[in-house]
């Protein structure tokens, strides 16, 4: 099998794919105004043309599925693309980022149509701390769920919390706290510019490096990274059943560790999260004629992809903010 391989040897078994740019959380990181439809924005991506993707996608190594948004969890048919999702060949970890609204009601169904793998933002501890970030009081019902789909073994389980300067940057007491018996990984990602949240990094961003020297002060200790492992760097403690991850996209050699590419929901290929390149492959998904030429054109695409992003220089790309994408 071809497999998507680019020109500095990293290879792409990872998809992240956006079903949805509408959200229903106001994050004040991502969307602090909510979600406001672009006139003329293009339905997303139908269960058909997802199959297809998948299916093209499946015939060049994938083995890594992501649904992200938006929020994922607005589409209705969300069942039946994780059932089309499931039903690909060669996909072992089939994964969902959510905000959790509806986590306690539909986390059952998700795992019986097929999903394996869930994460969920939850930024802060503390009810009214969340509710700031988010624009919702919903931190209760959102780690009820959490606990449901714990103790009923749901098989992967982590939570993302970007870490935000003056707005949770004193929560560890609290996040030791929760991990010390539950079987998870807490991601705390450090907060992204996009195009439109330029002030609000210069705020709110801060470097995971205090965090991770509180870490190995108290006894927590890096974990030897596996050979597909992602860009987390994940830290462990023998007095804890959860796991810390750190995921520090300023860092050196982020991206020599790239392993994913994302669809967005308008079916646009983007070969990085900050690139300057949407290349749409919705055209090639309306048939089930011929996987082959949407997998040479991947192949071919795939020769675009530059080693970095301009992260450091100020470089967002085309990304106005993580809902467009998907993070
Ligand atoms: N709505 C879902 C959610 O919030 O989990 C999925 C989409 S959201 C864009 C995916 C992840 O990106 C979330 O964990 C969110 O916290 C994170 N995110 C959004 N904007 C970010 C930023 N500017 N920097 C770092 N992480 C960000
Ligand atoms: Fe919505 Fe997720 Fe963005 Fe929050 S981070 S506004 S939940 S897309």
């Amino acid at each position: 099998m071809t497999e998507l391989v680019d020109r500095f040897g990293r290879r792409f078994p990872y998809l992240r794919l956006s079903v949805i740019e509408a959200c229903n959380f106001s994050c004040s990181y991502c969307l602090p105004n909510g979600y406001v439809a672009a006139p003329g924005a293009p339905a997303p991506l139908r269960v058909d043309e997802i199959e297809r993707l998948l299916r093209a996608f499946s015939g060049v190594g994938l083995r890594k599925l992501r649904l992200t948004g938006g929020e994922p969890t607005l589409r209705r048919d969300l069942p039946e693309i994780i059932a089309a999702a499931a039903a690909i060949a060669g996909i072992q970890t089939l994964a969902m980022t959510t905000n959790g609204c509806l986590l306690r009601k539909r986390w059952a169904s998700w795992r019986q149509a097929g999903l394996n793998a869930l994460n969920v933002s939850v930024d802060a501890l503390n009810r009214q701390r969340f509710a700031a970030i988010t624009g919702h009081d919903r931190l209760h019902d959102i780690l009820a769920g959490i606990d449901d789909a714990l103790a009923d073994g749901f098989p992967t389980l982590k939570l993302n919390a970007v870490l935000l300067r003056g707005l949770n940057d004193e929560q560890l007491p609290q996040w030791l706290d929760y991990l010390r018996e539950r079987p998870l990984a807490v991601r705390f990602i450090e907060l992204m510019r996009t195009g439109t949240n330029g002030e609000y990094f210069q705020r709110h961003h801060l470097r995971a490096q205090g965090l991770e020297e509180a870490l190995s002060a108290q006894g927590w200790r890096l974990r030897e990274r596996g050979p597909n492992a992602g860009p987390a760097r994940e830290y462990a403690h023998p007095d804890y059943r959860g796991r810390i991850g750190i995921i520090a996209p300023y860092s050196k050699d982020f991206c020599a560790g790239c392993n994913r590419l994302r669809v967005t929901a308008r079916g646009d290929l983007r070969l990085c999260l900050f690139g300057n390149l949407g290349i749409p492959l919705r055209p090639l998904l309306q048939a089930d004629s011929d996987p082959d030429v949407l997998q040479a054109h991947l192949l071919s695409q795939l020769g675009l992809k530059a080693a970095g992003h301009g992260l450091h220089a100020g470089l967002t790309g085309l990304t106005p903010h993580l809902a467009s994408i998907g993070g």
